[in-house]
């Protein structure tokens, strides 16, 4: 070969080896180095099969493509042969598909040189990959839009999809796994297969769940794209690898199903009998099977929501539980319900014609209002409640509720709520009082009610009305200066609250009732008077009591004070009686003294008898004296006059006068009287005084004594002086025993033991006023011992005062 064949090939674009007879490469140009990456002297000398290791059609080097010396190479063959695709090897050991021509040297066919020139085949390649694909995508996606388009549901669709990719791409198996929203998990919805004897491969996929990223479903719910197995047996992420091994199940190809805003509705797999062997068209295929499929379901989703939604309108509009109206630009109505057309007296007919619009149905006074309304309706789409009137076919005004929304090109649906039936009820409750506060009113026993400025009651509520035999609101609207003309104190306080007075008073009604009522004055948002509202309760039953309870007061007071009255006419008329009695008792005794004194010496036989019965008289003058003295003496205690006049005293030479004096009475009732005298006993006493309290003691010890022996004892101990009298009588019953010592307190019967009961009495209040004390104790049937403790200093030095009951001081 010279060095002008070399020139030339140089000089060409196209990759080309030159080669001698026995397929040794002579020359290459520098398009092999773009094409193989060999450099020119790297290749030469090698033989073609280095390079292109499955040899050429008609020229390997088992059977070289040079003839026999002298006969050249199959020069009987064109010069120019049809190309061959061939692998060639690059440099770096990958293949790389060409199309190589063989043409011999012209001029060099006696030395069997040959030329081999290449033609990359890659974009020829891709061209024809990408044909493929679109073919079994373009086959797919009409397989897919005639299967969907009959599916109704996501079930169905999945299963099309699935036997879509059976038939058309030649799958085993496949399942659509769903995903559980609420719960975030993918469950199989539906599984195809074309060949029979998968079950137990189908029953495990069925009974599982998968949450994401558990499996290779999982992977491809997370990633939100496709994911490919050559070999799903050796796939660690795959958790049905043991029975898919069992089943024969290798290939395996996973991908998500994508809705709008990259919603994924679930993941769809597919298994192949046969390991996959080229990923990237199936993974196209994926993506392109997940996104058609992921539409189809938005789509469904939308008409299920639309579907819903047209429902839910009918089943509104066709129920009897608000009137709902479509007007158009104009304010006309197209459509009405009939709960509307009920509500405001108008028929289908009407609306047919035409003949109802906004302005027919709004009352001259709301028109207005319902203006102003469509407006911010039609700034904002929607026009939220609000209260109105509607008019109705017969002209009155119905209360409602409106509210609308635009439903575009001008239309407006509304609805109204008729709230006829409400208002009444309203009238009858505060508007700002809530339906709770409502029920405790009606329950409380008051009565709430209030009024406009001019009078008219706007609320009547509370269970208080019942007495003024009134129901909850029936006073609403009238005046309460009409209602209350005979109740001057109530006019005159609600003028008083309707001038913004602010008071509590009670009213008293000429039924008798009475009321203790709060008035409060109300005021509009302006802080203007607006009216008044009064809290009343009936205070009838209370007033009544307090009524009682004064007079009763009263008539206790009274008789109080008649007691009172009555104590003292005695005490006077006893001071007066004992006084102007003491005066003819003093010359009666003295009349005595000399005519027993005439009978002594008179000796005559009948002056004995008649000494005797001067003498019975005198003792009988004599108990008649003392017992005028107890009179007299209690009077002066009464008026406060009791004089002590005090000297120094021998208490037992004063008991031993007392009881001599006592010796006659004594001996006529047999009656044994003892004195136990420690003496002297010397005080700073009124001699008299304690003369009477030792008279009275002894006196009632005989008295009570029932004849048995009475002992008086005398001592002094420290600086007092102790007094007993003890009798072995009666005895005084325990619960009187706190009482004997006061006024007229007596504890037996007046016809067995006759007296004032007087004499303790006056024991007591001389005994206190010589600073002394006194008490009693006894036992019922077996006597009495009267105690007696005197300050030898005399009344100076008082003693503590008595203890209530006398038996306390033991
Ligand atoms: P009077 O003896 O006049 O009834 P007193 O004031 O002396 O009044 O006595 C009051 C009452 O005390 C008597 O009515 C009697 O019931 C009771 N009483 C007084 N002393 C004795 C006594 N020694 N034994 C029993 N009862 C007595």
């Amino acid at each position: 070969m010279d060095i002008d064949v070399r020139r030339v090939l140089d000089s060409l674009g196209d990759p080309l080896l030159a080669l001698d007879r026995s397929a040794r490469i002579l020359h290459a140009n520098a398009g092999m180095k773009e094409l193989l990456g060999w450099s020119r002297l790297e290749l030469l000398g090698r033989p073609l099969s280095q390079v292109i290791p499955g040899g050429v059609p008609g020229l390997t080097p088992e059977r070289p493509a040079a003839p026999p010396p002298g006969r050249g190479w199959e020069p009987h063959r064109p010069l120019s042969r049809p190309p061959h695709r061939v692998s060639a090897l690059r440099r770096d050991g990958r293949p790389r598909e060409v199309e190589v021509r063989l043409s011999p040297w012209p001029g060099a066919e006696a030395e069997g040189v040959c030329i081999l020139s290449f033609h990359a085949l890659d974009a020829q390649q891709e061209l024809e990959r990408q044909l493929r694909l679109f073919r079994r995508l373009h086959l797919l996606d009409a397989a897919l839009t005639q299967a969907f388009s009959h599916a109704t549901d996501e079930e169905e669709a999945a299963y099309a999809v699935l036997r879509a990719c059976g038939e058309l791409e030649g799958w085993t198996l496949g399942t659509y796994w769903r995903l559980e929203p609420g719960a975030g998990v993918l469950m199989p919805l539906t599984l195809w297969t074309a060949s029979p004897g998968l079950g137990d491969f189908a029953s495990t996929t069925l009974g599982r769940t998968l949450t994401p990223p558990e499996g290779l479903p999982g992977q491809a719910w997370v990633r939100r794209e496709p994911v490919w197995s050559r070999d799903v047996t050796r796939d660690g992420r795959f958790l049905r690898a043991d029975v898919a091994a069992r089943q024969g199940l290798h290939g395996g190809l996973f991908f998500p199903v994508l809705g709008g805003g990259s919603r994924v509705y679930g993941v769809v797999e597919l298994f192949s009998r046969a390991p996959r062997e080229e990923r990237e068209p199936d993974e196209a295929v994926a993506s392109s099977l997940g996104h058609h499929f992921g539409r189809f379901l938005d789509r469904l989703r939308l008409t299920e929501r639309e579907l819903t939604r047209d429902t839910a309108v009918r089943a509104l509009w066709d129920a009897d539980l608000l009137g709902l109206l479509i007007s158009n630009a104009h304010g006309r109505l197209l459509d009405a319900n009939t709960t509307l057309l009920r509500m405001l007296g108008y028929t289908r007919q009407d609306v047919r014609e035409g003949r109802l619009s906004w302005r027919v149905l709004s009352p001259p006074r709301q028109r207005l209002a319902l203006e102003s309304a469509l407006r911010r309706l039609r700034a904002d789409g929607v026009l939220h409640s609000f209260e109105g009137e509607l008019r109705r076919k017969d002209d009155s005004a119905a209360p409602v509720l409106l509210g609308s929304a635009s439903l575009g090109n001008g239309r407006v649906m509304t609805f109204v709520l008729d709230l006829s039936d409400w208002k009444p009820q309203e009238a009858t409750g505060p508007h700002e009082a809530d339906a709770r506060l409502h029920a405790l009113i009606a329950h409380a026993p008051v009565v709430l009610f209030a009024l406009d400025r001019d009078g008219l009651f706007t609320l009547s509520e509370g269970q208080g009305l019942e007495a003024l035999g009134l129901k909850p609101g029936q006073v609403v609207g009238m005046s309460v200066f009409d209602l209350y003309r005979g109740e001057p104190t109530i006019l005159a306080h609600a003028r008083r609250a309707l001038a913004g007075e602010e008071f509590y008073a009670v009213e008293s009604l000429s039924t008798g009732l009475v009321y203790e009522t709060h008035w409060v004055p109300l005021k509009d948002p302006e802080g203007r008077q607006s009216g008044t509202l009064g809290l009343a309760t009936d205070v009838t039953q209370r007033e009544r009591e307090a009524h009682w309870r004064a007079q009763l007061f009263t008539e206790a007071e009274e008789a109080r004070a008649e007691a009172e009255r009555a104590v003292r006419l005695r005490d006077e008329f006893l001071s007066v009686a004992s006084h102007e009695l003491k005066t003819p008792l003093t010359s009666l005794n003295l009349q005595l003294h000399v005519l027993l004194k005439r009978a002594r010496q008179g000796g005559r036989p009948e002056d004995a008898e008649t000494v005797e019965r001067l003498e019975k008289a005198r003792r009988q003058l004599q108990k008649l004296a003392r017992m005028m003295d107890d009179l007299l003496d209690v009077s002066r205690v009464a008026e406060g006059r009791l004089r002590l006049e005090l000297g120094e005293v021998e208490l037992v030479q004063l008991v031993r006068e007392v009881l001599e004096r006592f010796q006659e009475e004594a001996q006529r009732s047999g009656t044994r009287l003892e004195l136990a005298g420690e003496g002297p006993v010397v005080g700073r006493w009124d001699r008299s005084k304690l003369e009477q309290v030792v008279t009275n003691l002894v006196s009632n010890a005989l008295k009570y004594g029932a004849g048995a022996p009475v002992e008086v004892r005398v001592r002094s101990s420290g600086a007092m002086a102790l007094l007993e009298v003890t009798d072995h009588g009666i005895g005084i019953p325990p619960e009187d025993l706190g009482r004997i010592f006061g006024k007229f307190e007596r504890a037996v019967p007046v016809r067995q033991y006759g007296g004032f009961g007087l004499g303790l009495y006056i024991v007591r209040q001389l005994v206190e006023a010589l600073g002394g004390a006194v008490d009693a104790e006894s036992t019922r049937g077996q006597g009495s011992t009267f105690h007696v403790a005197l300050p030898l200093a005399g009344p100076e030095t008082r003693l503590p005062p008595p203890a209530p009951t006398a038996g306390d001081l033991h």
